[in-house]
């Protein structure tokens, strides 16, 4: 199988586009770590690839946490060896009127978004620089958005996370590229996950129930068939930026 070499690190795997990037990327042959909080969803799902034939090891980690990742990041290597595949795919989305002020939506979309992509790649980097000099791929995938480029009301905060997210990535792309690290983000439009379910606001929600009848929205694994599909690509070629839309959607 074409990734049956790789030890690959998903981010957020209890859910959503996480969850289906790790069944897509053991179903084609990688060992993969599961991060996310909610070990229930962890553990099913480990349970889940194992029985079909794959690979997983279920990890407890908050983004937000250095220290959780570190340890994170030891247990992987110790179970695995050094992850050469990483999807960065936690997040939140937390949308409101900015004049509302709501500080602690916007520090947790920044803590989550921003600086827990950082922590991921802080614990995860010297494995991937590992992997490239000794000349076997090495992938870090950076889970963005259609945001990252498109504006909407509410939006604002969350929004300029994942610009950040996008434009960290262009930019490390220049540094790692040259050392045989693969930079790649992924920005997708409107996805059928969990994501609008932390949603309060009633004109957001109406609004999102609305575009879910207006149009068919990408499924989770619309998104994992990108990672794959990039993290497969042979070494020398990197896709270093993918915007996936739902056909359509305006
Ligand atoms: P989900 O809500 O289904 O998944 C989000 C995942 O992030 C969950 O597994 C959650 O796990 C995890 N997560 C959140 N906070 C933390 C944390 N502090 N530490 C570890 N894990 C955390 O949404 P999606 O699958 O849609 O979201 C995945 C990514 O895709 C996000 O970055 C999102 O911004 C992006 N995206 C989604 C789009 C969509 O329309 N759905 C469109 C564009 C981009 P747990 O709660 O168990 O920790």
């Amino acid at each position: 199988m074409i990734l049956d070499q790789r030890i690959a690190v998903v981010t957020g795997a209890s859910s959503g586009i996480g969850a289906a990037t790790a069944r897509l990327l053991a179903s084609r042959g990688a060992k993969v770590a599961l991060l996310a909080r909610r070990t229930d969803r962890l553990d099913a799902l480990a349970d889940e690839i194992v029985a079909a034939g794959g690979d997983a090891l279920a990890v407890a980690a908050d983004t937000t946490d250095p220290i959780t990742l570190a340890a994170a990041a030891e247990r992987i290597g110790a179970t695995y060896g050094a992850a050469d595949l990483i999807v960065n795919n936690a997040g939140v989305m937390l949308p409101s009127a900015i004049q509302a002020r709501n500080t602690t939506d916007w520090r947790r979309e920044v803590d989550v978004n921003v600086s827990g992509v950082l922590n991921v790649i802080d614990a995860f980097l010297p494995g991937l620089l590992e992997a490239a000099a000794s000349g076997r791929p090495a992938d870090l995938v950076n889970m963005s958005s259609m945001t990252s480029h498109v504006v909407f009301p509410y939006m604002a905060v969350y929004n300029a996370t994942k610009a950040a997210v996008s434009h960290l990535s262009r930019t490390m792309r220049t540094e790692l590229g040259p050392q045989g690290v693969r930079v790649t983000v992924v920005e997708p439009a409107m996805t059928a996950t969990e994501l609008q379910g932390h949603v309060v606001d009633e004109g957001i929600n109406a609004w999102v129930a609305q575009a879910r009848e207006a149009f068919t929205w990408l499924d989770p694994n619309d998104v994992a068939e990108v990672v794959a599909f990039t993290t497969s690509r042979p070494a020398h070629v990197t896709l270093s930026q993918v915007v996936v839309y739902p056909t359509r959607q305006a």
